[in-house]
């Protein structure tokens, strides 16, 4: 496959005719269930676009039964963004529903399979995304990271996902999963490329409260001569499988030879994250989904009266971990437990993002795993509790708010891809893509 860069240069001609093998691969490898539907507007280098981002006139779902029907009335930043730097949506791809979950088993449409091997997931949420990107049946795709909804999936498809800081990017026009946690990202072939997405797509929106109205570019320095002093984490991989072991001790000695320094920390225990982040996001999400309730939006169940509409409704219109975590959020959220939960939680989430400051008041960069595992097959994830228990890796940078980049590293005796993330300071994606560049420079993935 072209990479982003590579495209740009094509004229209208060549990506016209690009466009329509691209679309005869897609058909031909359908199996994957990669992309819900290929749709393209305008006439610029395509990209595959996560269904919780509204693009005008197209049908944007978030992968659930209940927005069946709704068509996007006006374009998310994002595709704004995109179309002014003559990129263009193409193709709708496959996620969890509502970006809950992590192997895209969840999603209405059914699952997407991981394309280095159909009997493993894609992860998730973005698995739609990173299998399209993973199987070359797209130059770049969009996804949403909450809690490594981009980093994840990006690790198990072998391919790059990156997670800007909290405010980076517009989130005007995503579908809100967690209004605190949600970052849109570009998941990509390679490093360049994702800086490329990334200097597209972020910067200054005036629709969003929470964007931090900079327009600061990477891609014009991107150096990979840079010279950083870089943590890792040992004690945090207590948890980790050994191909996860085994990645961190190659990419520990890539960087050496690089020129960076790498000194040791400590991050605090990584268990905890889960219930900071599981108390916050469900909190958030039953907030964020009490909008669907077959009046504004999408699918309604009729009933006797309204509220029996809205009972219905929600209640063939919801998959089951959605429901799981709307009750969770309500429960969390309910007088009596408020204090005891979710301002616990809350707190905890301080104490989290001081804990990563006090690392970067010494260095440039950390080194974390991405994952505790490669991908595990079909099935293998099915209780919600160890679900969650994956994500622990991932949700502290969300906590944080801080940019990540997740990377493979090497494939383990299965051949699946292993990776690992570099998380930098809030705001300074500069030294994130620039060490990020380095380290693949010497992995040689891709050789
Ligand atoms: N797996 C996590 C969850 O289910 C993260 C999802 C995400 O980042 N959207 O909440």
């Amino acid at each position: 496959m072209i990479t982003l860069k590579e495209a740009l240069t094509l004229s209208k001609e060549e990506l016209q005719a690009f466009k329509d093998d691209l679309k005869a691969k897609i058909e031909a490898e359908s199996e994957l269930n990669a992309y819900i539907d290929i749709n393209s507007i305008g006439d610029g280098v395509p990209i595959a676009i996560k269904d919780n981002i509204q693009v005008k006139g197209w049908s944007v779902t978030s992968g659930s039964s209940i927005l069946q029907g709704y068509v996007a009335p006006y374009n998310a930043t994002v595709i704004t963004k995109l179309n002014d730097a003559g990129l263009s949506a193409f193709g709708r791809v496959n996620m969890d529903e509502f970006a809950m979950g992590s192997t895209t088993e969840s999603s209405f449409y059914g699952k997407t399979l991981n394309p280095l091997n159909h009997e493993y997931v894609p992860g998730g949420s973005s698995g739609g995304s990173a299998a399209a990107v993973g199987a070359g049946l797209a130059i770049a795709a969009l996804g949403s990271d909450t809690g490594g909804s981009i980093r994840q999936p990006a690790a198990f498809c072998g391919i790059v996902g990156m997670k800007p800081t909290y405010g980076r990017v517009s989130r005007y026009g995503l579908s809100a999963y967690a209004s605190s946690l949600d970052q849109i990202g570009p998941m990509t072939q390679n490093v360049e490329d994702a800086a490329i997405l990334y200097d597209i797509i972020s910067g200054s929106c005036e629709k969003d409260s929470t964007n931090i109205q900079r327009d600061d570019k990477v891609t014009p320095t991107l150096n990979a001569d840079r010279k950083f002093t870089i943590a890792v984490l040992p004690t945090y991989l207590e948890d980790a499988s050994q191909d996860v072991k085994d990645a961190y001790s190659k990419a520990i000695d890539a960087l050496k030879v690089q020129g960076h320094t790498i000194v040791t920390r400590e991050m605090l225990d990584a268990k905890l994250d889960i219930s900071a982040y599981y108390i916050t996001a469900t909190a958030e999400a039953t907030t964020n989904l009490a909008r669907y309730d077959g009046i504004r939006y999408g699918n309604r169940v009729d009933g006797k009266n309204l509220e029996e509409t809205f009972i219905k409704t929600r209640s063939e219109g919801f998959g089951d971990e959605v429901k799981r975590r709307i009750m969770l959020g309500n429960f969390v959220l309910s007088s009596g437990y408020y204090e005891a939960y979710y301002v616990k939680a809350q707190k905890a989430r301080h104490i989290i993002k001081n804990a990563y400051a006090k690392i970067f008041d010494e260095v440039d960069l950390i080194l974390s795993p991405i994952t505790p595992s490669v991908a595990p097959k079909f099935g293998e994830l099915s209780k919600p509790m160890d679900m969650y228990l994956s994500d622990i890796y991932s949700i502290s940078v969300n906590l944080a708010g801080l940019p990540a980049l997740s990377l493979p590293i090497m494939k383990n005796g299965d051949g699946m891809p292993v990776a690992l993330q570099l998380i930098a300071p809030a705001y300074d994606e500069q030294t994130l893509f620039d060490g990020a560049l380095s380290l693949e420079r010497e992995i040689q993935y891709n050789a």
